[in-house]
């Protein structure tokens, strides 16, 4: 391989939070932003949120709930890497887009609030990241306020995430007492002064744990923490690399992200320990990012990410090779060769054009409805990278219009929003109905509030006598049309076109599914 392909490579560091809601993953965002030099002052992501506000009911949604419905992609350097986080949806019902964005990543970051310690979300995320051995770092955030005693901490992530943990640093007293962290590696003591304005806080560094200027600053509170690390060494493990890059061991570091203390610490640690780009599995082999080829997948689509150009954004995770500007890529499910010559970067949360993209990278670009979450692209390799989850809706809605005349719109708005995949929409063939699909209830708000904002149509959705669904395929052509004959009440197309049948009831498919022995019935719509 080409020398800067591999340098520019094995610079890359891609990853993703994941917390429980209100942890602070929206603030350790910031500051990882603002550490890496893209920001000059916190708060530009709260700003941004705000200014979208006041654009679209659908963040308005999303602030009346408390919840952060919109993900993205920012890229930054920091100490020679190209770092690239990629930000999920807090929401539980939005759990499939987080899924999908996990699989996207070569390490994650757990933010953990010391008063709650290890809490349900943050045990399903967990779970996800296990099925690929994804490695993970610890911050246990909000020391400035009491919370439990971290020892106990520890063993919660020990006990629940079975996951061993190995800290980093350590804190000096929580709340009205937090004085800073001790850096185990580095036996230094940095201390902490709250700030305001979201500069950095470069505090007191003390060398030595010995060091007689730490019981000046910190009096009793010195022979506390030498005591207390006695205990926390012979009782936990220590940072064992290669453990903690199979994902069986977590790095552990305290701060508090909203004071911008302990996140250098954290940072540091990141780009010299985090893995730089993996090896990813396809359906026949399994590709490596030192290959020269281009290769990539595509694991979130989003529409109108920008309302002033009510564009809609595939984004596909660069896995091998060199994307550049112009270049034409190979897209395989349905080999068509495109010329890409306006795919967008995320530098510092601004979209950008791209000129090179390299392994671990994310590019945006521009779909016209041809584009499915999952599709692989490649210079002409036939390849298909797996382990991209897909879900089966599991509550169906009817959407009903206030204004007939503004049947193009709501059919446009639905097709485009389903491509997002948290949605998908059915129309029955015999029926001019708009079916749609869900795996959480949530869902249907969101769909009804971005129709309004972003295509201008009052739709509701009600109740549908539609239990499950099922994409059939059938290997006999004959066989195929006698079913789609009998049963063409059941059935309906998807956004993709592909043909599903639809259950009132689950005795009803099973009856379908043994009175046709021929015709497969898949649970979801990506099925080879
Ligand atoms: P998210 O839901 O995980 O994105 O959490 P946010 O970043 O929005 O934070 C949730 C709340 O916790 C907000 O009110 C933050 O201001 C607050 N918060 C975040 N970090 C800290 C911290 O270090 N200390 C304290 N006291 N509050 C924090």
């Amino acid at each position: 391989m080409s020398s800067r392909h591999a340098t520019e490579t094995a610079r890359r560091r891609t990853f993703a939070i994941i917390s429980h809601p209100d942890a602070g993953k929206t603030t350790m965002t910031e500051k990882l932003l603002l550490f890496g030099g893209a920001i000059q002052l916190a708060g530009t992501v709260k700003g941004r949120k705000a200014a979208r506000h006041a654009t679209s009911d659908w963040m308005e949604l999303e602030k009346q709930r408390g919840i952060s419905v919109t993900s993205s992609v920012m890229q930054f350097p920091y100490k020679g890497c190209i770092v690239n986080l990629l930000d999920t949806p807090g929401h539980e019902d939005f759990s499939e887009d987080t899924y999908r964005t996990l699989t996207a990543v070569d390490s994650a970051l757990m933010v953990i609030d010391v008063a709650k310690g290890v809490e349900e979300r943050t045990i399903k995320l967990m779970d996800v990241c296990r099925l690929r051995d994804t490695p993970i770092m610890t911050f246990i955030n909000k020391l400035d306020r009491e919370g439990r005693e971290p020892i106990d901490l520890l063993d919660e992530v020990e006990k629940v995430l079975k996951i061993q943990c190995a800290p980093v640093t350590w804190p000096i007293g929580m709340g009205k007492r937090f004085k800073g962290v001790y850096h185990i590696h580095h036996d230094a003591v940095h201390l902490y002064s709250p700030t305001h304005g979201g500069k950095i806080q470069r505090g007191e560094v003390i060398q030595g744990l010995d060091n007689p200027r730490l019981d000046e600053v910190l009096g009793g509170q010195a022979a506390e923490l030498r005591e207390e690390l006695e205990l926390v060494m012979g009782a936990s493990h220590s940072f064992d690399k290669e453990a903690y890059l199979a994902g069986r061991q977590t790095p552990v570091f305290f701060g508090s992200a909203i004071n911008n203390f302990g996140v250098q610490e954290l940072l540091d640690d990141f780009v010299e320990n985090a893995p730089g780009p993996q090896p990813r599995a396809t359906e026949t082999r399994t590709v490596d990012p030192s290959e020269e080829t281009f290769s990539g997948f595509v694991f979130k689509i989003q529409a109108n990410m920008d309302p002033q150009h009510r564009d809609r954004i595939a984004f596909l995770r660069v896995c091998s090779g060199t994307f550049r500007k112009g270049m034409k890529i190979h897209q395989v499910r349905i080999g068509r060769d495109v010329k890409i010559s306006d795919a967008l970067t995320f530098m510092a949360s601004d979209r950008e054009h791209v000129e090179e993209a390299y392994p671990g990278d994310i590019i945006g670009l521009h779909n016209h409805g041809t584009i499915r979450i999952g599709d692989t692209f490649t210079q002409g390799e036939q390849l298909s990278f797996t382990g991209i989850p897909n879900f089966a809706p599991e509550l169906f809605r009817r959407a009903h219009l206030r204004d007939p005349l503004k049947m193009k719109q709501l059919q446009k708005g639905l097709q485009q929003l389903c491509e997002e995949g948290a949605t998908q929409l059915f129309r029955p063939l015999v029926s001019n109905d708009l079916i749609l699909g869900a795996v959480g209830v949530l869902q249907f708000d969101v769909v009804a509030h971005r129709l309004k904002a972003e295509y201008n149509v009052d739709a509701s959705f009600e109740n549908v006598n539609v239990q499950t669904a099922r994409w059939v395929s059938c290997d006999d052509g004959r066989k195929f049309e006698q079913f789609r004959d009998k049963v063409a009440a059941n059935l309906a197309v998807d956004h993709g076109g592909d043909l599903v049948y639809i259950a009132p009831t689950r005795v009803n498919l099973q009856m379908a599914q043994e009175k046709w022995p021929e015709v497969r019935f898949h649970a979801t719509r990506e099925h080879g």
